[in-house]
């Protein structure tokens, strides 16, 4: 790395003030930050900092040294407010470093004030509740790399709640990689730099991707950011000594204060640990502190939770719908939890659906039993409403940025848990009796808080005003003396006005002379002479005394010591907590099973959810809804109510679905709402549905709808390819896939032909497959293939009109009906008259007809491909019939062509239309 280039007059030595020194000595220890540096009241920033940080931060742009040529950029902050500004470079991706003054400056007489890097904060490492989203975790994440034994280890930690695990993969396992990642969604990650081409082709490889899935959820830096040293984006490579495992295992033990790693079930995971120990240096790194709630490592095992892949996490807009709006996502629908934590499992689960039928049935039982006690539940919920987020707050408290605010916070949030015991033992379920028998209400925290914590503390952590009565002894006798100041005062006041006759006498306080008497001119004879005159002003006269400069010092000196003795028994008070970080952490990650479990019971009173009946995996059993219901649009639907529909897969029985039917009829909305409600189900949710039962799957995939993804340089097809041979390596028996349209961004051979063969394929692997299609030609392979059945969703014909019913029946749709949905969709009457006569002299001309039989197994593609290019040769007139019908354009078209609506009246515009419409319903006889 090279330093951030500096101007002339800041590297030029001689001219060099020793407090430019000092910024230059900051700024090449972290030349890749931008770099806060303190000076009496303001942070300000220097050189290219400050050119970034006026842009971002919308301030205005000065120059120190104006007089000087090549006068050097700044700009400044203040002190007080600087966290909302840190903040907003954080957002926009950059990293800081705090430069703060490391002593009194009023000590540092004659002499320049130390400085130092105290903090650095970078998106992965915030702390800001105003910058993490309260319902997601916000990661840092580190991957170590080693080729010659072909594995990636993986560490990620959550320093604002104190999660820290590791896992790890093998190198040709990188599609898991990435959705492991997707479903993370790090804002940092931490990369060895290279020390081979074939390490650093593979990282750049993984970066390249990296940088498209994770851009996709959150978005880049603005793009009129500059691109300078100071601009991190994600992923960043860091010196290989980090993941060196001696110093990971070295570290990893002094930080968990034990001998070996043993104990935390990591021992032998290499890899995994490498990069662990990066991630802790890291952020030991940036917090400068020790990180105390960082108590445990654990080891994240990927068995034992479904992998959701990103193309499906998409398209089932789990947490981010295409609309962009928040309130179309399955996320949404369900989440009725009452604490951020609560929210954060929430999605936690939802990323992560079970794989063990005993662990989903542990959370239906739960949800089953809230259920039942409406009562208890609703109860329940309001008393949580009242916890805060305990993981982060207890995060923050282990930190240097931590306040009065963090103490209050965790005060009112140990209140209510007092009364959660009572609750576990109205319970009966067996997964809330255990959090019931394991529940700590940490009540002496509490106590501690109460007695130390005065009841409406001031929040200036400097200034004192927060510690309680009885706490220390010298506090309260300071506080006296402070308190009696007024009254001291008051009685001296009382004196000098009876010994002097001035009954006007006042004792005020300014900042230049301390306390002092004030004589209106009137009565400047009758000053007796021990007074010290200090002002004129026009009406008086301003005096001190020996005796008020006595009461003063004692007064001042009190209220400073105050302010000290608050603050270090507030440091007390942090630590005495911080030592019990374990024991808070615990009981937050009760309290957020108890709320997602509740607010999943609430989710399923409130939308009619029954309780799945469940199969373990690999069992013979089927996927079985009666009535089932997509849990989204049906909340979203207003007016027209959700049609429910049924469906019956199985792997002895109909294991690949064939949907036919009109676009718009609700093919894609149906296959979603299976998947969603199978996903809900294992991650212990109740389903959408008026009965289930289910065997568990052990993986869903989805390809969904020809979406583009132009912007990351793939064609639609593609990526569509990708995404079906994803599937295709990946599924099992056991899977659930979803494919709609598959083989639609091709031409219509290939798409059938490929279309065909992947079903074929599906079908013989076993997976239960729902498959929607407008290539009405693969309904012939229901014919073939037991275990592939025909369905299509009805449409209603009324004339030329059609009306959607979203019913699925058994057997094929025997019209496409386009052109009666693209006059559902606005295309101009005209248009769709024409359109329905071509399709009748389309149809007249045999262009229309269906590919001749296909036959499946055992080499489809080939037959296909043969039979297609058999069907094209015995079709002589296709082409010239194709091509006739673009032949010329219609009299009214080309009157249409020759209008200016502006040149016309309303009168003549309309008279116009008509004669159009007559033209072209004539034309079109
Ligand atoms: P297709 O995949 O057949 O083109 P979609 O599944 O996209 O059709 O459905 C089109 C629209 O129809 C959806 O946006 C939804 O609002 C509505 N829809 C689909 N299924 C139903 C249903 N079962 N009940 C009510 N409305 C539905």
């Amino acid at each position: 790395m090279h330093l951030l280039s500096l101007p002339d007059s800041m590297s030029a030595a001689p001219s060099e003030t020793p407090m430019m020194r000092q910024f230059q000595d900051a700024k090449r220890q972290h030349p890749d930050k931008i770099l806060f540096f303190r000076m009496g009241d303001f942070f300000e920033m220097f050189g290219e900092d400050a050119v970034i940080g006026a842009r971002v931060l919308q301030i205005a742009l000065t120059s120190r040294d104006k007089k000087k040529e090549g006068a050097l950029p700044m700009c400044g902050v203040p002190v007080r407010a600087y966290e909302q500004y840190l903040n907003k470079l954080t957002a926009a991706g950059y990293k800081v470093a705090i430069c703060d003054q490391t002593e009194d400056p009023a000590q540092a007489t004659g002499k320049i004030v130390n400085r130092e890097v105290v903090r650095i904060v970078t998106p992965g490492t915030t702390v800001s509740p105003q910058l993490i989203d309260p319902d997601r975790n916000n990661y840092l994440l580190a991957a170590s790399l080693d080729l010659k034994a072909q594995r990636l280890g993986v560490a990620y930690a959550d320093v604002s709640t104190g999660e820290f695990e590791l896992c790890e993969f093998a190198v040709d396992q990188l599609p898991r990689l990435y959705d492991f990642l997707m479903q993370l969604d790090p804002q940092e990650i931490l990369l060895p730099q290279s020390r081979s081409t074939a390490e650093s082709e593979f990282l750049e490889t993984l970066t390249h991707r990296l940088g498209q899935l994770l851009d996709q959820v959150a978005p880049p830096l603005a793009e009129d950011a500059p691109r300078t040293e100071a601009t991190p984006g994600r992923c960043q490579f860091i010196d290989p000594y980090h993941f060196d495992e001696e110093a990971a295992r070295r570290n990893l033990c002094r930080h968990f204060k034990t001998l070996n790693l043993a104990g935390f079930g990591v021992e032998d995971q290499v890899h995994g640990l490498r990069a662990a120990g990066a991630v802790l240096r890291y952020l030991e790194d940036t917090q400068m502190c020790n990180l105390t709630h960082l108590t445990t490592l654990r080891l994240h095992s990927v068995e034992q939770a479904m992998l959701l892949d990103e193309t499906t996490l998409r398209n089932l807009e789990l947490f981010e719908a295409q609309s962009g709006q928040k309130r179309h996502t399955l996320f949404h629908v369900l989440d009725q939890t009452v604490t951020p934590m609560g929210a954060r499992l929430l999605r936690h689960w939802l990323r992560r659906p079970l794989l063990k039928v005993e662990a989903i049935e542990e959370r239906h039982d739960a949800v089953e039993e809230f259920s039942r006690q409406f009562l208890l539940r609703e109860e329940l919920r309001n008393l949580l409403k009242t916890v805060q987020d305990l993981p982060r707050l207890i995060g923050r408290l282990s930190l240097p940025v931590a306040g009065i605010p963090d103490l209050v916070g965790l005060r009112e949030s140990l209140e209510p848990l007092q009364q959660l015991p009572v609750f576990y033992q109205r319970l009966e379920a067996a997964r809330l009796r255990a959090i019931g028998a394991e529940f700590d209400p940490l009540t002496d925290l509490l106590e501690r808080l109460q007695h130390q914590l005065l009841e409406a503390p001031s929040h200036r952590l400097s200034e004192g005003g927060y510690i309680a009565e009885g706490v220390s002894a010298e506090l309260d006798e300071l506080r006296e003396i402070s308190r009696n100041s007024k009254e001291f005062l008051n009685r001296v006041l009382q004196r000098e006005r009876d010994t002097t006759g001035i009954s006007s006498l006042k004792i005020s306080y300014n900042k230049v002379f301390g306390y002092y008497l004030e004589v209106s001119n009137a009565h400047k004879d009758a000053v007796p002479e021990h007074y010290i005159r200090k002002q004129t002003l026009v009406n008086a006269e301003r005096y001190i005394t020996p005796e008020l400069k006595e009461f003063e010092e004692k007064i001042l000196t009190a209220e400073e010591r105050i302010g000290k003795l608050e603050q270090e028994l507030f440091q007390a008070l942090k630590a005495q907590i911080v030592a019990e970080t374990t024991r808070v952490q615990q009981a937050a990650q009760l309290v957020a099973e108890t709320d997602v479990l509740a607010g999943l019971a609430h989710t399923a009173e409130q939308n009619r959810y029954v309780r799945p009946q469940l199969k373990p995996l690999g069992a013979p059993g089927s996927i079985r809804f009666r009535d089932s219901r997509h849990p989204v649009i049906e909340s979203i639907r207003m007016g027209e109510p959700f049609v429910p529909n049924d469906i019956h897969l199985e792997a002895s029985g109909c294991r690949v679905m064939l949907l036919t039917g009109p676009n718009m009829a609700g093919k894609s909305t149906f296959m979603r709402q299976i998947a969603l409600n199978v996903l809900m189900a294992q991650a212990g949710s109740f389903v959408a549905a008026e009965e289930a039962h289910l065997v568990l799957v052990d993986r869903i995939f989805t390809r969904v709808g020809a979406s583009d993804n132009l912007s990351q340089g793939q064609s639609t097809f593609l990526v569509e390819m990708n995404e079906a041979a994803a599937i295709l390596h990946q599924a099992t028996s056991q899977s659930l896939v979803v494919l709609d349209e598959i083989g639609r961004g091709t031409s219509t051979f290939d798409g059938i032909s490929l279309a065909w063969s992947i079903a074929e394929y599906l079908h013989e692997l076993g997976a239960l497959t729902l498959c929607a299609t407008h290539y009405h030609e693969l309904n012939a392979l229901a014919g073939e293939l037991d275990g592939v059945e025909n369905f299509s969703v009805v449409v209603e014909e009324h004339g030329e009109e059609i009306v959607f019913v979203r019913k699925i029946v058994a057997g094929e749709a025997n019209k496409s009906y386009g052109v009666q949905v693209a006059r559902l969709a606005g295309i101009p009457t005209p248009v769709v008259e024409r359109a329905l006569q071509v399709m009748q002299e389309l149809e007249a001309t045999s262009v229309g007809h269906r590919l001749p039989e296909l036959t499946p197994s055992p080499r489809p593609l080939a037959q296909v491909e043969e039979q297609a290019a058999h069907w094209t040769r015995s079709q002589p007139d296709a082409a010239p019939a194709q091509l006739s019908l673009f032949a010329e354009s219609p009299e009214w078209l080309e009157t249409l062509k020759s209008l200016d609506p502006d040149q016309m009246t309303p009168l003549q515009a309309l008279t116009t239309l008509h004669d159009l419409v007559r033209q072209a319903r004539t034309q079109s006889l």
